[in-house]
């Protein structure tokens, strides 16, 4: 990404946004690492500035290039660092491989206990596949002998060139359940501070402490910015795929447009009202209060439309969260017993 690009996004993004806005720059697609950490420093200093206060920066990594350098980089850029490792080495060294067809597992893992040596939280980001789901204690018991209390699970999707999903054989969100709650009742058992981010999102929703507010619906909530400075909104991994009915997603590009422009264009309203469409569609489903409207990136990988309800995405990810934590709730109070 050029600095041009770099400062149109503070130019015509982040100068604009109001004084209270929450803002969260997030590096990512790719392995962000392979770029240089100076183009990092120069973009942080571009950015940062133009930023409403509390505006904060992340980066999703694999981890195998993080050492001293990079963890002064994170510390000096206050960037919060997630690493993608899909639990223990016989899962992770199952399909995340070097080009030459090595295992990652060791070289990830090596760079998770640099940071948590340097002192910084490090939530870990997890993709699962059917293979994982018999094994929750073997997760269960690496994310606790690591030391790693901030999870997140993703799914192994159908999702822009990944054309299907190794879920999609047969239905599995009755395991996927039984996975999360299970790994919920560890944590409980053990007491071990594992959050999940699906189900705490689901949690702080129904407790009441957060809106159900669905980014991925509303438009320019997220905004993603391609290398070449191409625009795109909703679910960022709409800039992955290729739609000829819709452009490919891209909505200008931030060298020569406003978002303002961006807005006015055809396709801009014509994405727009089909994703509201399926958000309308959603709205009978007893999992909207948690969902919002789900992803339109599923909708349309999945159903070829943006407007859609119901996605085999969206029964793995916000159901099966749903599902599991009232299920281990309903477990601990009606039993009455932690052991649940
Ligand atoms: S869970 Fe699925 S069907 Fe229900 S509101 Fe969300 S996306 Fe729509």
């Amino acid at each position: 990404m050029s600095s041009a690009v770099i400062e149109a996004v503070r130019d015509r993004i982040l100068v604009k946004l109001p004084v209270d806005s929450t803002v969260g720059i997030v590096w990512h697609a790719g392995e962000p690492t392979a770029a240089p950490i100076a183009w990092y420093e120069k973009a942080y200093e571009c950015l940062k500035p133009a930023c409403p206060p509390g505006g904060n920066f992340a980066m999703q990594s694999n981890g195998i290039a993080i050492d001293e350098r990079w963890i002064d980089l994170f510390r000096r850029t206050h960037t919060n660092v997630s690493l993608s490792i899909d639990g223990p080495e016989r899962f992770h060294d199952l399909r995340r491989r070097t080009r030459n067809d090595r295992p990652t597992w060791h070289l990830a893992m090596r760079g998770l206990r640099r940071l948590q040596d340097a002192g910084l939280a490090v939530p870990v980001i997890t993709v699962l596949h059917p293979d994982a789901l018999s094994h929750v204690d073997e997760f269960f018991d690496f994310y606790r002998d690591n030391g790693i209390v901030d999870v997140s699970f993703s799914i192994d999707e159908t999702e822009a060139a990944h054309l299907k999903s190794s879920f999609s054989t047969s239905d599995q969100k009755s395991r996927l359940v039984e996975f999360l709650r299970s790994m919920l009742t560890q944590s409980y058992r053990f007491r071990y501070p594992l959050h999940i981010r699906e189900i705490e999102r689901v949690a702080s929703v129904l407790a009441g402490a957060k809106s159900r507010g669905n980014e991925q619906v509303d438009p320019w909530a997220a905004i993603t910015v391609a290398a070449n400075g191409n625009v795109s909104t909703f679910s960022p991994e709409l800039m992955e795929v290729h739609a000829p009915e819709y452009k490919d997603f891209v909505f200008g590009n931030i060298l020569l447009d406003d978002i303002s422009s961006m807005e006015r264009t055809n396709l801009f309203r014509s994405v727009s009202s089909a994703v509201s469409a399926g958000v309308a569609l959603c709205s009978s489903c007893r999992y909207f209060g948690v969902c919002g409207g789900g992803s339109p990136v599923n909708k349309y990988c999945e159903r070829k439309s943006l407007a859609e309800a119901e996605t085999e995405f969206c029964k793995l990810t916000t159901q099966a969260s749903t599902d599991a934590l009232l299920t281990f709730l309903s477990g601990k109070y009606l039993n009455g017993s932690a052991d649940v």
